[in-house]
Order: structure tokens, then sequence, then C-alpha cells
């Protein structure tokens, strides 16, 4: 019996991708168990973050990196840094970040994650008109745009790492580095392929932010913020709890930046942000798994689910496989939203995406299936 019928909750089978408001995806039997077994015993967080640090610092190529409660926290964290730096007194003043506070974003990278900046204190400035989308025109946001739009009141920049995301990440880098401003990606959804795990950070980024709960196959609370040490050490630090005397606070090299504080902040902006050692210790083994599977062999896996979908629905030509760096299958229909409705209503309920509903098709991603759900899903997707 599934556990969540102990709770009168029923499941679902998650054909939408990793999405957070249906919990996510599966974690592999592995991951489960490094995240029971971490359970049963305690450990100083400090000391475990610098574990993880020399973790994703080896995947990633990053010089620092720490776990994070998912990739939003890890961008709250990431601008607490670039707000605060080294200073305790003003990470103690945070969110009243002072005016050196702007994060420079471009107009149409804009998203709502971005809200974190301004969470921990930042304001957020926006770059660029991209008449490319709006139709009249074939620009986006210009390098010289960026850097027309620093002040002495910038704090940073914030680069949406998509594929379509312009200016590129090495001429924002650029820019970033002649004005020695900290570059932070929201890289969250952009693995595969796992050579991005260090493509960010080799195009000129300083800090990082992944999810853990998406492909990397870890904890649905977990993330990754990763770069250059000094900024890391500062986001950690805001994280921690660090309710304790300074001769007892013993910064492992790892984070060694954090030996030149004068004292030590209170309980900090990342507080709210709290990750357990459950979720660290099965962010890390997800991580390693992740980072060392065969990227063939998983999209050929990924495939096969999509592949039996389709054989079970006796293959219509409705049905055709996109070829991503995660596979989808696509179903063209008349009625988008009164199919996507119809698998929800169904038992077990099937969810799929409706993002390209306007073009008359759903998508069926097999990042959160288990093998067995293609027959069930093919079965209901017969006519
Ligand atoms: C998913 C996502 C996030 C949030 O990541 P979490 O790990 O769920 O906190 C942020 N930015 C983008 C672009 C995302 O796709």
């Amino acid at each position: 019996m599934s556990i969540y019928a102990q709770f009168g909750v029923p499941t679902v089978i998650n054909a939408c991708g990793t999405v957070t408001r249906l919990s996510g995806g599966r974690m592999h039997p592995d991951v489960t168990a490094a995240m029971q077994a971490a359970s049963g015993e305690c450990v100083d967080m400090l000391a475990l973050q610098a574990g993880a640090s020399r973790v994703i610092a080896r995947v990633t190529g990053a010089e620092a990196g720490i776990v994070t409660a998912g990739a939003s926290a890890g961008l709250l964290l990431g601008a607490a840094a670039c707000l605060a730096g080294l200073d305790p007194a003003r990470m103690n003043r945070l969110p009243d970040a002072g005016p050196q506070r702007d994060f420079l974003v471009v107009r149409s990278q804009r998203n709502m994650y971005d809200r974190v900046l301004t969470l921990a204190g930042g304001r957020i400035v926006e770059v660029g008109i991209p008449d490319r989308y709006s139709g009249p025109g074939v620009r986006d946001a210009a390098p010289w745009e960026i850097e027309a739009a620093i002040t002495p009141q910038t704090a940073g920049i914030l680069w949406l790492a998509q594929p379509q995301s312009l200016p590129t990440l090495p001429e924002v880098a650029a820019v970033a580095r002649a004005h020695q401003l900290p570059l932070m990606v929201d890289a969250a959804a952009q693995l595969p392929p796992a050579g991005n795990l260090q493509r960010f950070l080799a195009e000129g980024a300083d800090l990082v932010a992944f999810s853990g709960g998406k492909a990397i196959g870890g904890p649905q609370a977990s993330g990754i913020l990763c770069g250059r040490r000094d900024l890391v050490s500062s986001a950690l630090i805001q994280m921690l709890d660090l309710d304790l005397f300074p001769a007892q606070f013993l910064p492992p090299a790892e984070f060694a930046p954090l030996a030149q504080l004068p004292g030590l902040p209170l309980h900090g902006i990342g507080r709210s942000c709290k990750t357990g050692k459950e979720e660290i210790v099965g962010l890390l083994v997800a991580l390693e798994r992740f980072a060392s599977e065969d990227e063939r062999a998983r999209h050929v896996a990924w495939r096969a689910i999509l592949e039996a979908i389709a054989a079970a629905a006796g293959n219509p030509p409705e049905l055709r496989i996109l070829e991503r760096p995660v596979p989808l299958l696509e179903l063209t229909t008349g009625d988008p939203d009164g199919v996507a409705a119809r698998l929800a209503a169904g038992d077990p309920p099937i969810h799929c995406s409706l993002a390209r509903r306007l073009d008359g098709v759903l998508l069926f991603s097999p990042v959160s299936l288990a093998p067995h759900h293609a027959a069930i899903i093919g079965a209901r997707l017969r006519i």
C-alpha cells in the first residue's frame, strides 16, 4: 500500500516533468537509502557542508559549493552574499542592504523566481527592450546596455540560463568582470546535459544555482549554489545557525574566507532556507550518480518510456517524440485542455504539460515516470 494512502492522499502519474506542484520526481533507491542512513546520526552542519563543497567542487569545477533548499533558496543566499560580502554587520542588517543593492536583470530574462533578489534586500533594475519578442524589431538587450546601467548602487548581475538568453553569458561576464561585479546564474532547470554543471562557471559566472529535485534526481527540496569561494562562504554563513561563541567557530579550509570575519552574524537572512542533513546527503549521492551516469544511456532509457507510451496507445500519428536534452512525447489534439482534464480526472490521475496548449499540443515528460507507467498512460491515450 502507498504511504500516501495512510494519509488519505491519492498518488498521481506525473508526466508533466519535475514540477514542484506535482512533487518533483522519484528518487533512486540509492538516494533514499543514503537519506535514511543520514537520518540516524548527527553531524556538525559546517563540516557536512564542507564535505558537500568537496563533491560539488569536483563535479562543477567551482572553488566551493553548498547544498541549499532548492535553486530558489540558492539564488536568495547568493544575492545575500553579493549584498553583504564577508561583513557580518551587513549580514545582520539584511534585508536592509543599504544603497548598493541593485541587481541588473535583462528584461527578457525576468521571471517570478527572481523576486528572491528582493527578498534578500536587493532591488531589480531591468535592462534592455526585447523587441525581438514583441515583434517590431530584432534585438534584445546588448552588452553595452548592461554596462550603461551600472551605477555605484549596482550590487550584481543575474543571468537566466536558457538557450535563447541574450546577451550570451560570456558577453555579460566580460561586462561584470570589467566592473568587478558578481555575476549570478539561475541554471535551475538546465540539466541535462551534465556538461552544464561546469559550463556556466567556465563561461565566467561567479555563482551558479541548480535545482537538486529536477533532473539531478535529488530530494525535491534541495539544490546547489556553487562558485567563488568568498561568495559561497558568505552564502553559507547566512544560512547556518551560529548560536555559538567565536572561539567555537573553526571554519574548514573549504570556506577559508570565513576565518577573516571579525565576528559571527546571528541567524542570517537565509535561516528560512534551512537544509537538513538528509537533503544534503541525498543530493550529494544523486549528484554523483547524475554526473557519472552515461548521458546517452540516460537518454535512451527516457526515450524507451516514451516509445512504450506510444506503442501502448497504438502508435497513432498524433504522437511524436521530440528530441531534446530530455526527450518529450508530443500529442497533437484539437482539444488540449479537454484531453488534459480528462487524463487528470481519471484513475489514476495522469498529469501532462499544457505549456504548448496554444499550439494544440500536450507534452509528456519521462523524467518523473516509472517504466510501468507507460502502459497505463498509453492505454488512456487510445482513442
Ligand atoms: C525550477 C526553477 C527555479 C526554482 O528551483 P527550486 O529548486 O524549485 O527552488 C528557479 N528558476 C528556474 C528558471 C526554474 O526553472
